[in-house]
């Protein structure tokens, strides 16, 4: 059996669209895309009045690379959430075929599932956030195509070992296509299954700019997968996906200079979240911080609503995660500069009849001030 026979039969028979681009290449004078001759204004060498290319090839090279993987298993498109589209427009059938999501964890896939109209089956991750993989077995139908597992999970921070992974690619083969969204893989201490691809056909990789690279603003994500499932979203991807600026930004964010700085700060991150979550586990009112592979942490809070409402009345907006099964008492805190995660403990420290050290009063003060110059702007 082949991967593709899990896809839909309709997009394994679509022709696809051939775009002028597509037939472009070799041409010096381009006169058949009904494009402006000229330039736009401040365009410094961009060549925005030129279509781009589908999959930029430069760029296709330099992720596989970044990745590990040979040109033909990446895809590469607006962002991991166009690949997470893609593939469920690609696999389940409307009104019969579905996907299999372990709750508390992304809310795309099932967002995508049900513009498709594909049902949304639940294998909860465990109470500590753990996969549970012989209860997400138990709960896969014929219907389940697509299973999708994040990790280090959004929004708990836990983390698939390897071994898990594999058990499941293999209890997978034939029946589903297994989706492992690696979003925040760059600060995990576990790196990527991404070389697990060539042994499982039924493995799909998600990779992204927007976190550990800096270019959230940019849409630029990718899908690792095997080279029959890259090759058939393709054809039902818009012909022209990638804006010029972005596939400039994206080439210079991984290029050599780009890479030494993301790991800089990825170095950071990791060291920051450590001091962070032991800093928030000493504040009163904190009942625990999650163990996080990502670059946020996850707390419970005796009332996460007082919490979430103290550090947007500094200015500090975090995401309030309460309606995620597992975690109604937590809200999730992205880490930022040394600076700005001083200023949500000075916040967080700052309630009615806490002593949170004479140290930490004082720097709650100093920073409060900035904080509401800093809103007020
Ligand atoms: C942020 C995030 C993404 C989104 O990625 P884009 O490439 O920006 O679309 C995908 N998956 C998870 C789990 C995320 O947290």
């Amino acid at each position: 059996m082949n991967v593709l026979d899990l896809a839909r039969p309709e997009i394994r028979a679509l022709q696809p669209y051939s775009s002028a681009r597509m037939e472009a290449s070799g041409g010096q004078l381009l006169l058949n895309a009904n494009e402006s001759a000229w330039a736009p204004t401040g365009d410094s060498g961009t060549g925005c009045n030129r279509y781009p290319e589908p999959q930029p090839a430069a760029l296709v090279d330099a992720l596989a690379r970044l990745y590990g993987v040979c040109r033909e298993q990446l895809l590469v498109g607006r962002g991991s959430d166009e690949a997470i589209d893609l593939l469920v427009r690609a696999f389940c059938r409307a009104g019969r075929d579905a996907i299999l999501v372990q709750p508390p964890t992304f809310g795309m896939y099932a967002v995508c599932a049900r513009i498709q109209d594909a049902d949304v089956v639940e294998a909860p991750l465990r109470p500590d956030f753990t996969l549970d993989v012989d209860a997400t077995l138990a709960t896969l139908t014929p219907a389940v195509k697509l299973v999708f597992v994040c990790t280090p999970n959004n929004p708990a921070g836990s983390v698939v070992p390897r071994a898990d992974m594999e058990r499941l690619a293999r209890a997978l083969a034939g029946r589903a296509l297994l989706v492992v969204d690696e979003a925040y893989v760059e600060f995990a201490d576990e790196g990527s299954v991404a070389d697990l691809l060539d042994r499982h056909d039924n493995l799909a990789v998600l990779r992204t700019l927007s976190k550990a690279w800096a270019l959230a603003g940019a849409r630029v994500g990718c899908l690792l997968a095997h080279p029959d499932v890259v090759a058939l979203l393709r054809r039902i991807m818009p012909p022209y996906p990638l804006p010029l600026p972005s596939v400039e930004a994206a080439l210079l964010a991984i290029s050599g200079w780009g890479q030494a700085n993301a790991r800089a700060h990825i170095d950071i991150v990791r060291a920051e979240r450590a001091r962070l979550r032991t800093a928030l586990a000493r504040l009163p009112g904190v009942r625990a911080v999650l163990p996080s592979q990502a670059n946020f942490l996850t707390v419970r809070f005796d009332d996460a609503g007082a919490m979430y409402q103290r550090l947007f009345d500094a200015g500090i907006v975090v995401r309030d995660v309460r309606r995620y099964p597992g975690l109604d008492d937590a809200l999730r805190i992205t880490v930022g500069t040394p600076a700005e995660n001083e200023q949500v403990l000075a916040a967080l420290a700052r309630g009615k009849g806490l002593s949170g050290g004479a140290a930490l009063l004082k720097s709650s003060a100093k920073d409060g001030r900035g904080v509401a110059e800093g809103s007020a702007a």
